[in-house]
């Protein structure tokens, strides 16, 4: 069987390594534009600050070793159009420029998605995404050369907060300017309040409510002021991470199901084109709570959907009800956790849904060095089932939510975690884990509803 693959990162990568697995002798040849592949982007932070010194680590796999694998790895290849109908991908070597089709049983779209980017910094130096290897590797290089003294971040979102801790640990001076009213968007508004309150009240400058409108260079063409429609800044570099477009232009129009330039795939990766799976930052996922696809460019997200390609190609089908957009954010001692859908989320969907929100201690209260957390649980009013959780707080918060990521999974009740059996040490939580308590409050809440009723 032949198969071809577009795109060797994350679920490209993974998707091979599932196929080759699952269907052993099978023919694999990956294209891939760029030179890097198989590599960590979640540790690109750790990396342009110099905690994860060598490249090298965050390559999982190599082209040499995957070549020895008996993948056919084809590195500057781009696949520039696809006949759907002829089974064939037209691909063009950049290092030659020749063209040449490529024939397919089935197909992999693994093309992850470009950062977007403000045309007001169009062509000025010292102006940068952060998506790929290369991107890592020029900022780094950047601050550790040019050494701006003032770095401004675009977009209040998981990479744009990172990265804040980042540069601000390499003693660049670095804002956040955000052009919504909060910041961490994916969580409910008190959870950008929160996040707010703690970076503002060490220091850090989080400005929101703010649009770019111009900027401008010095005399070598590096950027060195930004203008916003509140205030003019020093600039001597500016960071955009202010969301993605998925890579499917060179799709468009072949009758390929999409949404938005996401390809809309099964819960193992099947496109409405049969022998044509994708999966990764190109596509919209089926998220089980929401009941619908959505777009969420994750690296949990892209392997996991890579490695069920490869299992469903096999006619292997694991049991897997689809994802439920759980994501993790730490910046500085902060950290932010979430998982299922928000309240905001959930009255745009009509669910009939009420929520609580508690402030508990991550150790015992008499432990030395707790902190406070803030856990707020959404649930639908009728049965009290678990929908979504947001997580707030300092060390241990977020791996709070994996408990809550199983209960939203599994169907459980607010009745059912109010009493569960979690484990408990003075250091690590309380005897009532958070968890029971938040639960805990939900339950009292209904119970008072329904008197009131
Ligand atoms: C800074 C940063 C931090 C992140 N942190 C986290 C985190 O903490 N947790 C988390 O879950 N996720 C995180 N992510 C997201 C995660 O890294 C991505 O979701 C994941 O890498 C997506 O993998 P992918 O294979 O879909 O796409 P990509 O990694 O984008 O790979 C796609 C590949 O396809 C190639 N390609 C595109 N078009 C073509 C074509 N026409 N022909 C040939 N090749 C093509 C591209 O060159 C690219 O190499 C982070 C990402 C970044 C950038």
């Amino acid at each position: 069987m032949k198969i071809v693959i577009i795109g060797a990162v994350a679920a490209g990568l993974t998707a091979a390594y599932s196929i080759r697995k699952n269907i052993p002798g099978a023919d694999i040849t990956i294209l891939e534009k760029g030179t890097d592949i198989s590599y960590g982007a979640c540790a690109f932070p750790y990396y342009i600050e110099g905690l994860i010194e060598d490249e090298h680590k965050l390559i999982a796999k190599d082209k040499e070793e995957v070549l020895g694998d008996g993948l056919d790895l084809r590195t500057l290849s781009e696949a520039v159009d696809v006949d759907f109908s002829a089974k064939t991908v037209k691909v063009r070597s950049l290092s030659n420029s020749n063209e040449y089709d490529l024939s397919y049983d089935k197909l992999v779209i693994a093309t992850g998605a470009k950062s977007n980017r403000l045309d007001v910094f169009q062509g000025m130096k010292g102006v940068f995404p952060l998506n790929t290897l290369k991107d890592a590797n020029a900022i780094k290089e950047y601050v550790e050369h040019h050494t701006p003294k003032n770095a401004i971040i675009l977009g209040g979102g998981n990479k744009g907060l990172e990265l804040l801790e980042s540069l601000t640990l390499m003693g660049v001076d670095t804002q956040v300017i955000e052009y919504l009213p909060s910041i961490m968007n994916i969580y409910d508004q008190e959870f950008s309040d929160l996040i707010i309150k703690e970076l503002k009240g060490e220091g850090h400058r989080i400005n929101t409510s703010e649009e770019v409108r111009s900027a401008d260079v010095n005399e070598k063409g590096y950027v060195a002021k930004v203008m916003t429609d509140k205030a003019e800044y020093p600039a001597d570099m500016v960071i955009e991470t202010i969301g993605l477009k998925p890579n499917t232009d060179f799709l468009l129009n072949k009758g390929l199901k999409m949404e938005r330039g996401a390809i809309i795939i099964d819960l193992y990766g099947r496109t409405s084109i049969e022998d044509v799976y994708a999966g990764g930052d190109c596509t919209l996922i089926y998220n089980h709570v929401e009941k619908r696809n959505t777009y969420l460019p994750l690296g949990t997200n892209a392997n996991k959907i890579g490695k069920l390609i490869g299992l469903a190609m096999a006619g292997k089908e694991p049991p897997f009800k689809g994802v439920q957009a759980s994501a993790m954010m730490r910046t500085f001692e902060f950290e932010m956790a979430m998982t299922g859908v928000t309240d905001r989320v959930a009255a745009s969907l009509g669910f009939d849904y009420d929520s609580v929100m508690v402030r508990t201690r991550n150790k015992s209260g008499y432990y030395p060095g707790g902190s406070e957390h803030f856990i707020k649980l959404t649930y639908l009013k009728e049965e009290g089932k678990l929908i979504g959780a947001q997580i707030f707080g300092r060390e241990g918060s977020a791996l709070r939510i994996q408990g809550l990521v199983t209960a939203v999974y599994a169907g459980l009740t607010v009745d059912d975690l109010a009493y569960m059996d979690f484990g408990y040490i003075p250091p690590l939580n309380s005897v009532w884990d958070s968890i029971n308590v938040a639960a805990g409050k939900a339950v009292a809440k209904r119970i008072r509803e329904r008197n009131r009723k």
